[in-house]
């Protein structure tokens, strides 16, 4: 990120969606601190519950919280509330700025883009470039969206948010933390995936050695590769993804072990949705997976 850029230089130049910014007036504790701002703003003075909430990230760089909401609904109506109550405190001690879809249009071509934890200088509007990327219906935009941002609901991501009492990946044996890189990437099941992606079943996925965590999780490699070769490895990529993240989901909501290679094959069918809609890009893929429901995007159930 450029240095001393403002407060309105970082809003990603993608939107967020359903998500609005309570950015703290005065750097006190008492604004900053999340177990406070739940509180008295989010349940108190706006009324939320944890159902209503997808989730709430703390933006150190902007002293804000980006609070998520769980669909269009519940955040007109929290946006309704922030209008009527902007003088009345809490509320009144925090800018709220919209950072939906509407937003984008004040924001222009020249502000850099949010930063993405742990990549160099420059990267990241390669990232926000490939969180977009016009080769990936919505439901794998999302899922891109969510993983640059580090808040797909993994567990360690639930917890730190206060909605999760277990922070562990849910794999038996593994113990680690559930983040969003260890999900995809890092965990052992993870691995075995990729592993078994990398036989000859997707013509456009790098080979074995030049596949990293940057390449897999933002489309970020210092490899340069002509942009329509880009776009059939990162459409792969993201189908893969979105295997492993259902295959995760399974296994979490309905306690289904699925073996690697039906989460390949799964991600094979996805491709080949997508592929087959050719012209359409934007449309979602539907699957099922012997005949079970698939409900990526709901929360974990906490008891
Ligand atoms: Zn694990």
């Amino acid at each position: 990120m450029t240095e001393g850029a403002g407060h309105e230089r970082t809003i990603p130049r993608v939107g967020l969606r359903c998500t609005i910014r309570f950015q703290a007036r005065a750097a006190e504790e008492r604004l900053t601190a999340r177990t406070g701002f739940c509180r008295s703003v989010i349940m108190g003075q706006l009324g939320l519950t944890v159902e209503n909430v997808r989730c709430i990230q703390w933006n150190q760089q902007e002293k804000a919280f980006d609070v998520t909401l769980m669909d269009l609904n519940i955040f007109n109506r929290v946006a309704e509330t922030c209008v009527k109550e902007a003088g009345v405190s809490p509320l009144s001690d925090y800018r709220v700025v919209n950072l939906d879809r509407p937003n984008f249009r004040v924001v222009t071509e020249r502000e850099p883009v949010s930063p993405v934890r742990g990549l160099a200088l420059g990267e990241p509007t390669t990232v926000w470039r490939n969180v977009n990327h016009p080769a990936l219906p919505n439901r794998l935009r999302d899922l891109s969206w969510m993983t640059a941002h580090e808040i797909l609901p993994v567990r360690s991501v639930m917890h730190s948010r206060g909605m999760g009492a277990n922070p562990t990946c849910p794999r038996q044996g593994c113990g680690a933390h559930e983040t969003v890189r260890h999900v995809l990437w890092e965990c052992t099941a993870a691995g075995d995936q990729w592993a078994m992606a990398g036989s000859l079943q997707f013509p456009y996925l790098p080979a074995g050695e030049v596949l990293t965590a940057q390449l897999v999780l933002y489309g970020v490699s210092p490899k340069k590769v002509p942009p329509a070769l880009f776009q059939k490895q990162w459409l792969t990529l993201s189908a893969i993804k979105d295997a492993i993240w259902t295959s995760r989901n399974l296994l979490v909501r309905k306690r289904m072990l699925i073996p690697p290679v039906a989460v390949i094959r799964m991600a094979a069918a996805t491709l080949k949705v997508v592929v087959a809609a050719g012209g359409r890009p934007r449309t979602q893929p539907q699957r099922s997976l012997a005949s079970v429901p698939i409900r990526t995007w709901e929360p974990e159930p906490h008891n």
